[in-house]
């Protein structure tokens, strides 16, 4: 009984608390695009709401929450994750039998890559892992690239796994005491897992993109509450996925006053871009980063 609730560290919820704390909803619609889609169906996201000053109401609930804004929405943003939490913590206790199914990517499911499912007293440390986005020694080694399987020398006790394309290929060292989920000559895909282990967010970002991480980590999420049946509405978790997504690594500084390497907030990036781009002058370039619970307070 006693496991969940050390699993759930108090630092893990204070990490939430300080990641959102500072959110607040407005009222005026940021008229950004769809950027998810949930149930087959497009919906806006408070990931990709274009307001500078905190989130916009049509962002925030993304069609399936409330339609006016008053002090509860404003409540319910900052609280609405640790709420759901705290009713994790409370039902788990009274339940020994349910278990948690950890999925892969969208993108990446297929049925011989079903993991193995977690007991409930585990749900929060996964959840933790998820959020704080620390790599692992037992995270996954996915493949950066389609191609196939090479299997180079064994050395230092690691084996050599090398992903060959037709222009390119990637060599992977894995430690022995890993388990490869591949063999020579098969035919994988990005993102595809070489060994066992959990997909580590940084790589599925990396790989599959903004899109497929933030869908994988809703879903899973929601799956971790949903095996003691408490709803964790998907914009609780947008919302902290907003502030883990707030920031770009600049690649190309181009005519900005940006460095290459330099971390700056996506809206710092986008206004400096916009500026520029009036003015006719070349537009920085950024990949997305991913910073979990920890970097962020
Ligand atoms: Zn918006």
């Amino acid at each position: 009984m006693a496991t969940i609730k050390s699993a759930t560290s108090p630092l893990f919820v204070e990490r939430i608390e300080g990641a959102l704390g500072a959110v607040r909803v407005t009222v005026a619609d940021c008229g950004a695009p769809v950027l998810l889609r949930r149930d087959g169906v497009d919906a806006r996201s408070p990931v990709g709401c274009a307001r500078h000053d905190g989130v916009c109401l049509a962002c925030y609930t993304g069609g399936d929450g409330p339609t006016t804004l008053d002090d509860n929405v404003g409540r319910a943003a900052a609280t609405g994750f640790k709420v759901a939490l705290r009713a994790f913590v409370d039902r788990a206790q009274r339940r020994t039998d349910a278990t948690i199914q950890p999925r892969w990517p969208e993108a990446l499911a297929r049925p011989d890559t079903v993991r193995a499912p977690l007991a409930l007293a585990d749900g929060p440390v996964y959840l933790a892992e998820l959020f704080e986005a620390r790599p692992s020694p037992t995270s996954a080694i996915l493949s950066d690239l389609d191609g196939e399987v090479v299997f180079g020398k064994v050395r230092r006790a690691a084996q050599l796994v090398v992903v060959r394309a037709s222009s390119y290929e990637k060599e992977y060292v894995v430690p022995l005491k890993r388990a490869l989920r591949v063999k020579a000559g098969d035919a994988v895909r990005a993102g595809e897992a070489l060994t066992d282990g959990a997909p580590l967010p940084h790589d599925v970002l990396r790989i599959l993109g903004e899109h497929a991480l933030v869908r994988w980590l809703i879903d899973e999420a929601q799956a971790i509450f949903r095996a003691v049946d408490v709803t964790l509405p998907e914009r609780h978790v947008s919302l902290l996925l907003r502030r883990m997504l707030a920031r770009v690594t600049v690649t190309e500084p181009h005519d900005t006053g940006f460095a290459a390497g330099q971390r700056v907030a996506r809206a710092d990036f986008e206004r400096e871009n916009d500026a520029l781009l009036a003015q006719g002058k070349q537009p920085a370039y950024a990949e997305p980063l991913l910073e979990g619970l920890s970097e962020l307070v």
